[in-house]
């Protein structure tokens, strides 16, 4: 499936709609894309006259968006996400990449007061009193190819767990992108655990997490065997001196089926004197992956908070709820990530051509704003 044709077909569940699936998900894409976050606003935007340079064809109101939204097939979405991945990769987007990375981590949005939906986990203060309640989702993403792009999201309700939300979400995520689609998974320290790591092992990936105090026993052994000894080596990445410690032999835990724990130990030294310590492990071999690659992985992972829910809560309006329906928030979620694949690849890869420098997404915005002001039709490539 081409996105061209997710965009004429983009999983409408709705019998007989006046108003085509196709404008709402493309004005709703594109919406994001103008940092329009609310239906509210999107319902004023495709009545102006912009609407007509936004390529949609009719105007509808909020409660169109709201109906549409709660009845879409989500899974059309996904294999959208995915099918615009599988392009990047086949245009080259991440060639000066040696391994593509797969970033899962967890999150809470959209806090209200509303009746409760299915997916509304209570905010409870010390006295267990409730004010409102939020929505928790896990987010994979594409990471440490120099562009961080999100591939799929899987909402977590009251009763269901981050841990078990991210093994779903890896194991369909791993069925859309195919196996040979990345090269290795990593996760902080809530995803060092035998059933995850085990999950990474049945989709066939490598996996690096972060190493913290939930296992002690392999925590203190690294201690034991690191703390004393001078770094096995040091280099320079960027303005920072990285001095490493990395040995392959470590003791499995007992839930683990691994035959060893391989773990690394960096000390970053910053320029400004900071210095960052942290402990990864992981089941490559030291001949596989040396230990500045392995460092650049455990890094990676921050692409997830900065460039995912950062960007996304912040610019895209991922924390805000459109539609209090647990479908319709979840269509929200996807048609974001969407919205950050396609407008990161036009900005760094299709319009990054010659020698101007790549726009920023506030430029791409402004610049898309002022061709709808001035009537013509913004070159959405
Ligand atoms: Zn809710």
């Amino acid at each position: 499936m081409s996105l061209k044709s997710y965009f004429q077909q983009p999983g409408d569940g709705r019998v007989h709609p006046h108003i085509s699936a196709a404008d709402i998900v493309w004005a709703i894409v594109m919406s994001r894309i103008l940092r329009v976050t609310s239906f509210l606003r999107l319902e004023w935007l495709v009545h102006s006259p912009a609407r007509a340079g936004l390529g949609v064809k009719a105007p509808f109101g909020d409660d169109v968006l709201a109906y549409c939204t709660q009845r879409m097939n989500p899974e059309t979405t996904r294999l959208a996400l995915a099918e615009a991945l599988h392009q990047a990769k086949r245009n080259k987007a991440f060639e000066n990449s040696r391994f593509i990375g797969l970033a899962l981590d967890g999150t809470g949005a959209g806090r209200t007061y509303k009746e409760p939906c299915r997916l509304c986990d209570p905010i409870k203060d010390a006295k267990g009193e409730v004010h409102g309640s939020l929505h928790h989702f896990v987010l994979i993403s594409v990471v440490g190819v120099g562009l961080t792009l999100p591939v799929d999201v899987e909402p977590y309700g009251p009763g269901d767990s981050e841990y078990a939300a991210a093994q779903r979400l890896l194991r369909r995520a791993v069925e859309h992108l195919g196996p040979r689609f990345a090269d290795y998974v990593v996760g902080d320290g809530a995803y060092a655990t035998a059933p995850f790591l085990h999950t990474t092992q049945e989709v066939g990936l490598p996996v690096v997490a972060r190493l913290k105090e939930n296992l002690p026993l392999l925590a203190a052994a690294v201690r034991a065997r690191f703390d004393g000894q001078p770094p096995h080596s040091v280099f320079q990445e960027g303005d920072d001196r990285v001095e490493v410690w990395d040995a392959d032999d470590f003791a499995p835990w007992e839930t683990l089926d691994w035959p060893a724990v391989r773990v690394l130990r960096y000390r970053q030294h910053k320029r400004n004197g900071t210095v960052v310590q942290a402990e990864w492990l992981t089941n490559f071999s030291i001949r596989q992956l040396g230990s500045l690659s392995f460092y650049r992985m455990a890094k990676s992972r921050w692409e997830i908070e900065n460039r995912g829910f950062n960007d996304g809560k912040n610019r895209y309006g991922m924390e805000h709820i459109c539609h209090h329906h647990p479908n319709s928030i979840l269509i929200v979620w996807l048609l974001i990530a969407l919205a950050m694949v396609i407008e990161r690849l036009y900005r760094s890869r299709y319009l990054h051509r010659g020698d101007h420098r790549v726009r920023t997404a506030i430029d791409l915005a402004d610049y898309l704003w002022l061709s709808l002001a001035a009537g013509g039709p913004p070159d959405t490539g």
